[in-house]
C-alpha cells in the first residue's frame, strides 16, 4: 500500500489544500520556544513591489522591519493583478534593514523538484540575490504554495535556519523550524482587519505569530490587503506589546 508521502506525491496539485494540512504531521526535530514576550513577524512572498512600495514602508513607520522571501525566477515579472521586484528592490530592501529570504528561484512546489533539482534551485537563487547585492546569503526559505515538504529536510538544514509554510497557528511549544507555521493576511479585506484576532491570542499568552502574504496595495490581489489594513495589523501587535521582528532576528531571540 503506497505510503500517505506517497499519496501526497502522486497526487500533487490536485491535493494541495489537503496536503498542506497532512504535513505538518510530519514535522521532525522540535525545539522548546521559550518567550516571555510575544513575538510578531511580518513576511512577504515572491515579492511584489507593492509589498516594496507599501508594505516595508508601513513596517518601518512604526519601527519595524519585516522578511521578504524572494523568487528570483520571478524578478520583475509583470502579471495582470501585480509586478515582482527587481534586483534592485531586493538590494533596497537589505539596505532598508529588512531580511531578504529565499523562496525558490523557480517558484516550483519542493515535492516536484527531484533530489538534483533542489540544490540546483537554491544554489541558483543565492547568485540571483548575491548578484543583486544582498549580502549575507539568505539565512532563511519559504515554501513556494507553503508546500511544506518534509523529505527535503536535509537540504534544508544544510543551508537555512528555518523554513516556513503556512498552517494557520502561532508558534509555542515544541516547534520545528523547517516546518514553521504561519498565518496568511488575504483576502476578503474583512477577514484580514479581523486577524487582529491573532495578535491578542499571541498576546496573552506568548508564543511567535509569524505572517505571511504578498501585495499591499489599495486593489489587492486575492492574497494580499489594502495598506490601512496592513498598517492596522502593525499598529496592533505594537499597541499590544508584542515585539515584531524578522524571521532571522526572532531566531537569535529564541537563541534558535
Ligand atoms: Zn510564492
Amino acid at each position: 500500500m503506497p505510503s500517505l508521502i506517497e499519496n501526497i506525491q502522486r497526487h500533487g496539485g490536485l491535493a494541495d489544500r489537503l496536503t498542506n494540512r497532512l504535513i505538518w504531521k510530519f514535522a521532525g526535530a522540535r525545539r522548546a520556544l521559550a518567550t516571555d514576550v510575544p513575538l510578531v513577524s511580518f513576511t512577504f512572498d515572491d515579492v511584489p513591489d507593492s509589498a516594496l512600495d507599501q508594505g516595508a514602508a508601513i513596517l518601518e513607520r512604526h519601527g519595524a522591519r519585516g522578511t521578504f522571501y524572494i523568487a528570483g525566477g520571478l524578478a520583475g515579472q509583470v502579471e495582470p493583478e501585480r509586478v515582482l521586484i527587481a534586483p534592485e528592490g531586493c538590494r533596497e530592501l537589505a539596505e532598508r534593514g529588512h531580511e531578504v529570504g529565499c523562496h525558490t528561484f523557480s517558484h516550483r512546489r519542493i515535492r516536484d523538484m527531484s533530489r538534483r533539482e533542489l540544490p540546483r534551485d537554491l544554489d541558483r537563487n543565492a547568485a540571483y540575490l548575491a548578484g543583486a547585492g544582498v549580502a549575507p546569503p539568505p539565512a532563511n526559505f519559504a515554501f513556494p504554495y507553503n508546500a511544506a515538504w518534509p523529505l527535503a529536510r536535509p537540504e534544508f538544514r544544510r543551508r537555512f535556519r528555518s523554513c516556513r509554510g503556512a498552517g494557520e497557528a502561532i508558534n509555542r511549544g515544541l516547534v520545528d523550524p523547517l516546518m514553521l507555521k504561519a498565518v496568511e493576511i488575504r483576502q476578503p479585506e474583512a477577514q484580514a482587519r479581523a486577524l487582529t484576532r491573532w495578535i491578542d491570542d499571541v498576546a496573552e499568552t506568548p508564543g511567535w505569530l509569524v505572517f505571511f502574504t504578498h501585495d499591499i496595495a489599495a486593489r489587492p490581489t486575492a492574497h494580499g490587503c489594502t495598506p490601512e489594513t496592513f498598517d492596522r495589523l502593525v499598529a496592533h501587535a505594537v499597541d499590544r506589546g508584542c515585539i515584531v521582528l524578522p524571521v532571522d532576528r526572532a531566531l537569535d531571540r529564541l537563541g534558535w
